[in-house]
């Protein structure tokens, strides 16, 4: 299947779960990460605030924080870039584009000291390959995260024997 007709499959199946059953869903997928040796070692993590039909990680941006962690979230500025914010409370979180609650906290530039970023998208596959919506927002500000273990976070449905991946496609380094 192509990219864009994944997309829509994956759509399909999550509306066969209620938000309900979602949520449900996301703790398996976060109690994971959470007891990741990865996550234990790491001092400055990547997460995402997410969106309705995503990997509910609501709640565990200020676990992480309260670990004495540093947390960056991403803030989308234009049609292609994103920008990376510190998080440091709920207070931090303003209305963005597309609705993604985003943070108004200090920009953050240092790349190289991120050690795990938790990725959300729309499928994974067995090769670590990444399928997200379409933008290739992720794709173009991975490459300046030298240093950082890329776990992405998905439900079951959407981990797929295989997606199509091109050489802009930044792979994961475990699924979650
Ligand atoms: P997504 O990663 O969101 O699923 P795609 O991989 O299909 O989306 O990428 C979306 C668009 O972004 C494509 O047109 C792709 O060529 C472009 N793109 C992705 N990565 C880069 C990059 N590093 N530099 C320039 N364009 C890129
Ligand atoms: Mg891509």
């Amino acid at each position: 299947m192509e990219k864009k007709d994944l997309r829509k499959f994956i759509r399909m199946q999550k509306r066969q779960f209620s938000q309900q059953q979602l949520a449900e869903l996301s703790l398996s997928v976060i109690n994971r990460l959470m007891a990741s040796p990865k996550m234990k070692e790491a001092k400055t993590v990547l997460m995402y605030y997410s969106l309705d039909d995503e990997v509910n990680t609501h709640d565990i941006v200020d676990t992480v924080l309260k670990q004495g962690k540093t947390v960056l979230l991403p803030k989308v500025i234009s049609e292609t870039e994103m920008e990376l914010r510190r998080y440091t409370g709920p207070q931090d979180l303003q209305d963005g584009f597309f609705n993604i609650m985003e943070p108004s906290g200090e920009l953050f530039e240092n790349y190289e000291d991120i050690d795990l970023a938790v990725i959300p998208g729309m499928a994974f596959d067995s090769q670590n390959n990444r399928l997200g919506r379409g933008k290739g927002y992720y794709d173009r500000m991975l490459p300046k995260l030298v240093n950082a273990y890329k776990i992405g976070v998905c439900f079951d449905f959407q981990h797929l024997p295989g997606i199509p991946a091109d050489e802009n496609d930044i792979k994961m380094d475990e699924i979650i």
